[in-house]
């Protein structure tokens, strides 16, 4: 920077108006901070004009989901952004379940318009650096040359570069990325697809009408979404060429290492060494060869003094369990990037998992730069009212729901006031690292899947509250924790339509008319079991001494029996 350079000062600068610019925006707004979001388009959602490259969001939108209130909504409504105007949100849109991408961009549009965010468009910046003047500001540069000067910088720029594997002869291949689209370009031609995530089945089962033969390849195995709950693995909504790979319709998943591809004679000739076929090799030829290998972070915009660490094979940032970079204070990742916190496990990828994140990330922010605390609500240290609202929360809360195990509520204790404060949608691992994981009594609620092997059609399924530790599918855990240790914890058996209210689904209709189930003959007394089993847990645990209490090994399995004579769906 010169002498003569001017240069705008902003506190927060988010770069990128993604549905992530657009979520952090809105908080930031909300709460009247300075922020300004810079993007290089001339309209916000930009991405969603261009993918899915086949125009169809894989994220659900469930317009008829028998709720009411807003927030429970979301469970169903994969898609909108948060806000505080119930009436506005994507499913005004459309109501087809996996809704048109160009819809979504439109939304994203009337979104950044409806809240009157700070967005500055048509602004591509090139260079981010640090300030050397004791201060670490970050100092930015527009394409223009104009520069911005801030205390934090907030990176929401997606992942905008494919990710090419590196294989010999990989350059002559197309990518998903901007392969043409159009079926009758690949009629009666033998297609080679590298991949086998959803970009790799979207095309495949775009171009099955046209194709002569279809192969999908790569080292590993398919891994279905259904079977790992992570939406990054193969939905059943673009599985259908799966179906004709196994009832031989001319379309084939090989599990192979693509060792070389050459062009010879204008066709494709393709080396390949069959994974689970002790190394047995082919030549095969095709007419085309397309990459669907994924995306990656692009970091090229950080200079010399302001480099990112880097993760996944260098494909997305290193952060913390605060979404801030692990080398560069005051940089902080929202959107699709969060991920790597996650990997391959929960929904930081998508829509309906970092929107929550983000929730969660203005609160740090704000928390750590604006001197506000992390917002909670006041309880009585009381076991009924703190289980009505943990029942509440685990039956409502989408965050929860759609991040199971990752994002969890933080229910901290003081004994001596006879005061909780519970916090909303934080990282477990943010909890555990922060200043909550010193506390030295307080609870960590989450929603999670239990451990299961073999098909998750088939699970046998735990009828019995009282082992609720058991349960495989997505239900409510409550711990205890001392610091970093676990006192105690507390499992509610899986719900058919996650809810756990007194009075059921708090839709119109309710579903479960009545339930034979060890005695319990209406689904009401069902919902009480659990209820009164929480109670009891907070009873006991509200009475134990934190400082002498001994933490239980993370591992066991080991149920002990309530002292009130009840059993109950713990480990202590
Ligand atoms: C093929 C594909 C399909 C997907 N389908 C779905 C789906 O159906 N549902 C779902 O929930 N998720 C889907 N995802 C995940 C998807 O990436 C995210 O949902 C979403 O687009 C990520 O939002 P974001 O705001 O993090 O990034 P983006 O939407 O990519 O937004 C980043 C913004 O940053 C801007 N930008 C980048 N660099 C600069 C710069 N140097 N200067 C200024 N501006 C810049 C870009 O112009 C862009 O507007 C899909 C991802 C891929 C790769």
């Amino acid at each position: 920077m010169t002498t003569t350079e001017t240069i705008r000062d902003i506190d927060h600068l988010i770069l990128g108006a993604g549905p992530a610019g657009l979520q952090l925006a809105y908080f930031m707004d909300r709460e009247q901070r300075d922020y300004l979001v810079l993007e290089a388009n001339d309209r916000a959602g930009a991405f969603y004009e261009r993918f899915p490259r086949h125009g169809k969001l894989i994220s659900i939108n469930k317009v008829y989901n028998g709720y009411t209130e807003r927030r429970a909504q979301l469970r169903y409504d994969w898609n909108s952004l948060l806000c505080d105007d119930d009436g506005f949100n994507f499913q005004n849109y459309t109501d087809a379940y996996y809704p048109n991408a160009q819809l979504y961009a439109q939304y994203l549009r009337d979104y950044a318009a409806r809240f009157d965010l700070k967005i500055q468009y048509n602004t591509w910046i090139s260079d981010v650096s640090r300030a050397e003047d004791g201060t670490d500001r970050f100092i930015v540069r527009d394409a223009d040359g104009n520069l911005y000067r801030s205390r934090t910088f907030i990176v929401a720029t997606g992942v905008s570069k494919p990710y090419v594997p590196e294989i010999p002869g990989i350059e002559l291949t197309e990518n998903y990325f901007d392969m043409s689209i159009d079926p009758k370009d690949y009629a009666d031609q033998r297609l080679l697809i590298i991949g086998k995530g959803n970009s790799a089945f979207e095309t495949a089962n775009h171009l099955l009408n046209a194709t002569r033969v279809t192969h999908l390849a790569s080292p590993g195995s398919i891994k279905m979404a259904w079977q790992s709950h992570f939406f990054g693995h193969l939905r059943a909504v673009n599985n259908e060429f799966l179906d004709t790979y196994i009832l031989k319709g001319q379309n084939s998943v090989l599990d192979a290492n693509i060792d070389k591809i050459e062009k010879v004679d204008g066709e494709y000739r393709v080396n390949i060494t069959f994974t689970h076929a002790e190394g047995q090799r082919a030549e095969m030829a095709y007419d085309r060869v397309i990459c669907c290998t994924g995306f990656r972070w692009d970091p090229k915009f950080f200079g010399e003094n302001c480099r990112p660490d880097m993760a996944c094979e260098d494909r997305l940032p290193a952060m913390t369990s605060g979404w801030e970079s692990t080398n560069i204070p005051n940089l902080y990742y929202a959107g699709t990037i969060m991920q790597i916190r996650d990997l391959k496990k929960t929904m930081s990828n998508v829509l309906h998992g970092f929107r929550f994140n983000i929730k969660s990330l203005y609160n740090i922010i704000a928390q750590q730069h604006e001197s506000t605390p992390y917002p909670s609500h006041k309880l009585p240290v009381a076991a009924e009212p703190i289980a009505d609202k943990i029942i509440d929360r685990v039956s409502s809360d989408a965050g929860l729901m759609h991040q199971p195990g990752f994002l969890g509520d933080c229910m901290v204790v003081d004994r001596e006031t006879g005061e909780a404060r519970y916090h909303e949608g934080l990282a477990v691992d943010y909890i555990l690292d922060s200043e909550f994981g010193q506390q030295q009594d307080y609870y960590i609620i989450t929603m999670e899947y239990g451990d299961f092997e073999g098909n998750v059609f088939s699970l046998e399924r735990e009828p019995h509250p009282e082992k609720a530790y058991n349960d495989a599918y997505l239900h409510p855990r409550i711990r205890h924790m001392r610091g970093n240790a676990l006192i105690a914890e507390h499992h509610i058996s899986e719900s058919l339509e996650n809810d756990w209210r007194l009075n059921e689904h708090c839709g119109k209709r309710k579903l479960i008319r009545a339930i034979d189930f060890v005695g319990q003959e209406d689904p009401t007394q069902y919902q009480q079991t659990h209820f009164q089993k929480l109670v009891c847990f907070f009873e006991r645990q509200l009475a134990v001494d934190t400082a002498s209490a001994t933490p239980m090994c993370h591992e066991s399995s080991s149920p002990t029996a309530c002292s009130t004579a009840c059993e109950v769906s713990e480990k202590a």
